[in-house]
């Protein structure tokens, strides 16, 4: 199951019974709309029912870190977990959104970080998990562009001595970039002026509904090759479902059920 509030609208269902049944698996995913204060009950019933996994989404990503038995390096170094699993007894926590993202670097963009210049915006905890993924996976600067340069600070630190705060500035010597905030959820708006980009730069806008998000469209315009935040969702979803099941992952289903989960509510509730 998947605890968050709101969680109505989460993919990680469809996700993950496509993926069950892709691979003969007979088991379940469902949404479980939890309250601040529910989370430590959750975590009970996934002890006291023997559920096989959980994933985690705001707000309840941090509280969960304190309620488990284990927790993964990615968790211990951002405090926050998206997927809970047993190994064997022990219940682990882990953080799969920073891998999941650089999976997608990989698989939909063809993109090494290794050596490269990133620019983020945004300090939250998609950012956080991203910065830390891209400093792991060896990028030589990660620029954290925020509004609030407390959290930037705290951001910029988990990459180490490749970390550093800039402005949307830092964008034009950079090789990628990222919209790690909620700028262009839901309306037309921009995280930085698009004609800082060129041909040259990846985008990687970590919203995926609506599937062109106003930065990806404002980037392709400009030469840039850009992608949606979908690839990112599939593959940390990718992680979980190999801890939970020991399985590959059918990546192809997985994506496919969402592009379709995502063009039907559009068909349903069309965008503006
Ligand atoms: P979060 O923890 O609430 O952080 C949001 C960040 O965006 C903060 O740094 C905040 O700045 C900044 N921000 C918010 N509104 C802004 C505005 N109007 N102008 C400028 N900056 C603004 O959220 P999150 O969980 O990190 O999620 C961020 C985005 O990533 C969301 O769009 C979410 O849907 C997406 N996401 C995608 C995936 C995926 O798998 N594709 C996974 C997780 C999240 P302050 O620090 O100044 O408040």
């Amino acid at each position: 199951m998947v605890i968050g509030r709101p969680v109505e609208h989460s993919l990680s269902p469809v996700i993950h019974n496509a993926a069950f049944e892709a691979l003969g698996l007979d088991w379940g995913f469902f949404a479980l709309s939890v309250p601040p204060g529910g989370v430590a009950d959750a975590v009970a019933a996934m002890r006291n029912l023997a559920l096989a996994g959980m994933s985690v989404t705001m707000p309840h990503k941090d509280a969960v870190v304190d309620l488990v038995d284990a927790r993964s390096p990615a968790v211990a170094l951002l405090g926050a977990a998206n997927c809970l699993w047993w190994r064997g007894a022990e219940l682990v926590a882990d953080n799969t959104d920073g891998i999941g993202f650089v999976d997608a670097l990989h698989h939909d963009a063809g993109f090494e970080p290794r050596g490269r210049r990133a620019v983020v915006f945004g300090a939250g905890g998609a950012a956080r998990a991203v910065i830390a993924a891209l400093a792991s996976a060896g990028a030589a600067e990660i620029v954290v562009v925020n509004r609030t340069r407390a959290r930037a600070e705290v951001a910029a630190s988990l990459a180490g001595p490749s970390g550093r705060i800039g402005t949307a500035e830092d964008v034009v010597d950079a090789d990628m970039v990222v919209n790690a905030s909620p700028v262009g959820m839901g309306d037309e708006a921009l995280p930085f002026d698009p004609s800082l980009l060129g041909r040259g730069h990846l985008v990687i806008d970590l919203i995926y509904e609506p599937m062109a998000t106003p930065l990806v469209l404002a980037a392709r315009e400009r030469g840039a090759v850009a992608i949606n935040g979908l690839g990112m969702l599939i593959h940390q979803a990718a992680h979980a479902f190999r801890h939970w099941t020991g399985e590959d992952p059918p990546i192809e289903v997985m994506s496919a059920s969402a592009t379709a989960e995502l063009a039907r509510r559009r068909t349903v509730s069309p965008q503006p």
